[in-house]
């Protein structure tokens, strides 16, 4: 590590002008849970660290033009911790709930979630599947992407900290009869990157699956959307327990998890995989049936 500077800005168009004056050289670190380690060992460089975390146009959420609209600064647990988010958005909130342990969950953020670019990221996984859109500031302008398409391969993100800011995440408004769920399978609780995660989210009505976005990780070089298990899902009844596990063993099928010695083996784990999207479409169905 060769950190010359560490600056606070305290608004998005200070920062900005600190990352133009440092010319790429500077980097972004939020809740430096992630960047911190990678910087120690090498995997990431950086001459000057902006620290975003004290800049007031980046704290919190609220509902806008039927998005929520996560800013930056928020936390895993700001975010899992909110009862509106909890009743609108259990997939985000429960993901949220699950990275690491109340200590990273205080300080880690879901921006820098998304822009680590890992597959196993819980709350990037539920992003993808609420077809979440990220804001990005730059001195050239703003931008708006599909949390899905800021992927350019392992760890690689399309957002370059080192001059952009990813100030917001936006989350649309689930209408009348969408719900959605995540779950993931892990040796404990706490402290431990998922075996296989997972999150849907579906649009239904009268009990049947109108339409339905899954995303899984980590079993893929980012989260990955099974193109067949979501088609399979179209007109299938929630009730319908054997067409579940068919939409199950499809997206099983469908996934290319590696073989692990933390993980398991990629049998396992499609096997898990297989399990854990009927159990969540069975969740789903019973959510849908309390609000029938
Ligand atoms: C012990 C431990 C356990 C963990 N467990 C889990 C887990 O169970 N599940 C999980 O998903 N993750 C886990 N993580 C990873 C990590 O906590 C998360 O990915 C976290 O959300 C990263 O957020 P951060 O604010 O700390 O990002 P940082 O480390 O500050 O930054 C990460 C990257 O994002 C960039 N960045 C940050 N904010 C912005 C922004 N607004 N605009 C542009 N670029 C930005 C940084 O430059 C850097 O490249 C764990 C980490 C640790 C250390």
């Amino acid at each position: 590590m060769n950190i010359q500077d560490y600056l606070v800005p305290h608004h998005v168009d200070e920062c900005l002008a600190m990352l133009n004056a440092w010319g790429g050289r500077g980097r972004l670190v939020a809740g430096g849970t992630d960047l911190v380690a990678s910087l120690e060992y090498g995997k990431a460089q950086a001459e000057a660290l902006i620290d975003i975390s004290a800049m007031e146009d980046l704290m919190g959420f609220e509902i806008q033009d039927h998005e929520l609209v996560v800013r930056a600064g928020s936390t895993h647990r700001q975010v899992s911790a909110a009862p509106r988010i909890r009743q609108l958005w259990p997939a985000l909130s429960k993901a949220c709930g699950s990275v690491g342990s109340p200590q990273i969950r205080n300080v880690a953020t879901l921006a820098g979630n998304v822009v680590n670019a890992q597959p196993a990221a819980d709350a990037a996984v539920a992003l993808v599947a609420l077809g979440a859109r990220a804001e990005i500031l730059s001195s050239g302008g703003r931008r708006l992407e599909a949390v899905e398409n800021l992927y350019g391969g392992l760890g690689q993100s399309r957002i370059d900290s080192s001059r952009e800011i990813l100030v917001a995440l936006r989350v649309p408004v689930p209408d009348a009869g969408e719900v959605n769920v995540y779950g993931r399978v892990s040796p404990r609780n706490s402290l431990c990157l998922p075996i296989v995660n997972a999150a849907l989210s579906l649009k239904t009505a009268g009990g049947t699956v109108l339409s339905g976005r899954i995303a899984m990780g980590p079993v893929s070089d980012r989260p990955f959307r099974p193109e067949r298990a979501e088609a399979a899902l179209q007109g299938v009844a929630l009730k319908d327990r054997a067409a579940l596990s068919e939409v199950g063993r499809i997206a099983g099928e469908e996934a290319n998890p590696r073989d692990s010695c933390l993980r398991g083996c990629s049998d396992y784990r499609r096997q898990l995989l297989t399990v854990l999207i009927r159990t969540l479409l069975e969740d789903a169905a019973a959510q849908t049936a309390e609000e029938a």
